[in-house]
């Protein structure tokens, strides 16, 4: 039985090497003339940007964990995590209510007490259940938190009114302290939140990229990139897949395509099921690396709530992941701002983007502009899932769709769910496990 696998992503090379393994015959279709997906990374001028966004190696399920630092095996670097959120021109350890004590005091006094007015609150069963992530957050957080960093913060990143997003997917990922935590860090005692991902892997060389290498490498010669999927066929038990001038045949398919993409190359998609797709809501990302000469700051990474000065949600420090991926004596930072059809960071040029960044960092201090050696931008035209309120009701409909017709969904942008690497390789585990 040959499987074809539309996609040469995370989840696209994974299978691939789980499937193999079990001994199918599989073949991985990837557009780009690189695998990676979202996991790939460029090296210019000396210095490796993962254009993708930041991306670092952790997760709470050992067994996925194993298999990520097994790939990579003495490629792998181990950092303790030193994140920070910018305000009010401060660094404020992350997650930000463990840095209470680092907030000028009016605002450690206000974020405190309307926490612990909420708790009261919720106690006495005054706080209906929230309906939306904004709820959830004033909910859970106090006015204080929500109003100093979660909801300019998360406004900034996920680009979408926070009413008007789900609150069904939000337990796990965004932290959610112990009582004591907040205390203790209000009068200044040291905690560490979100502590799975306190001390994280990155590769030593390669950027983020280097995971996906070694993943691929056992099957290189079963993946075939600069093949863009343009239509999918059923004809009797075989699946025809074409790009325009070539058509390969399968007896199954699985693809990790994004689903607006996917819908693409099917003609004959149900008009509920299209309309379901059309209505799902996702964001884009820009990516800004930036390589300069002498050091940064000291940080894994920062988030940016604040809505003056840059449009990025978040910075990171790649050379402080690993010195190897900036030439000596040098430093990096990559900035990441998302985006949608039509706004204004949309319309910018990418050298606009760039100029905008060095120059709104430079005025926040966090970089002198006179020290940039060179520096790019890469978009990404699906960067984040959000989970609109119609998500679950137009899920329902796409993986009934797509289950009937036997066209498996596999990673971030197929199952349309906010998985991190260790999320699609899970699914992934769990899917050969079933095969
Ligand atoms: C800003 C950002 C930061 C992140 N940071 C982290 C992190 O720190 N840690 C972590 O664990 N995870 C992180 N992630 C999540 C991680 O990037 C994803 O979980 C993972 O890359 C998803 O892999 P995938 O294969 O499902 O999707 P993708 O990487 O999107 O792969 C889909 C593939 O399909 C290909 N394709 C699309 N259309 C076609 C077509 N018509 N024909 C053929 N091929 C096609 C694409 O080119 C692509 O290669 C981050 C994500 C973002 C956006």
């Amino acid at each position: 039985m040959k499987t074809a696998i539309l996609g040469g992503g995370l989840a696209g090379v994974t299978l691939a090497r789980l499937l193999s393994k079990q001994g199918e015959d599989v073949l991985v279709l990837e557009q780009d003339s690189r695998i990676g997906g979202l996991c790939k990374s460029i090296t210019t001028d000396g210095f490796t940007f993962d254009i993708g966004g930041s991306h670092i190696i952790f997760s709470r399920d050992q067994e996925v964990l194993s298999f990520m630092h097994q790939v990579l095996e003495e490629n792998r670097g181990e950092r303790k995590r030193d994140t920070k959120v910018f305000f009010k021109n401060r660094y404020i350890k992350y997650p930000f209510e463990n840095g209470l004590y680092e907030l000028p005091k009016e605002d450690c006094f206000v974020c405190l007490n309307e926490f612990i007015k909420t708790r009261i609150a919720l106690e006495k069963g005054e706080l209906k259940d929230p309906k939306n992530f904004k709820e959830w957050i004033y909910h859970t957080f106090g006015k204080g938190i929500a109003e100093a960093y979660l909801v300019p913060y998360n406004e900034k990143i996920w680009n979408y009114p926070l009413d008007q997003i789900s609150a069904h997917w939000v337990e796990g990922r965004v932290p959610r302290p112990p009582v004591e935590d907040i205390i203790k860090a209000a009068v200044g005692i040291e905690t560490e939140g979100y502590a799975h991902q306190s001390v994280f892997s990155y590769p030593v060389e390669g950027g983020i990229e280097a995971l996906i290498e070694a993943i691929a490498r056992p099957v290189s010669n079963q993946i075939r990139t600069g093949y863009k999927v343009s239509t999918i066929h059923k004809n009797g038990d075989q699946w025809e897949i074409s790009n325009g001038t070539e058509t390969i045949r399968a007896d199954r398919l699985i693809s990790t395509l994004p689903l607006q993409s996917l819908q693409l190359c099917l003609t004959d998609l149900p008009e509920e099921v299209r309309t379901a797709i059309s209505d799902l809501k996702y964001n884009s990302i820009v990516c800004v690396g930036i390589g300069l000469n002498g050091q940064t700051l000291p940080f894994s990474w920062m988030y940016l709530p604040e809505k003056e000065g840059t449009a990025a949600n978040r910075i990171s420090f790649p050379s402080n992941f690993s010195t190897e991926v900036a030439p000596n004596g040098c430093s990096s930072i990559l900035a990441e701002i998302t985006y949608n059809a039509g706004d204004k960071t949309d319309q910018m040029s990418n050298a606009e983007v760039v100029r905008d960044t060095i120059s709104a960092l430079g005025d926040a201090g966090i970089l002198d502009p006179e020290k940039v050696r060179t520096a790019l931008a890469v978009r990404h035209q699906f960067a984040y899932v959000v989970y609109d309120l119609a998500w679950q009701q137009n899920m329902k409909i796409i993986r009934d769709y797509f289950s009937s017709a036997e066209i498996s969904l596999v990673g971030r942008f197929s199952q349309f769910e906010y998985l991190n690497m260790d999320g699609v390789i899970r699914s992934v585990l769990d899917f050969v496990g079933r095969s």
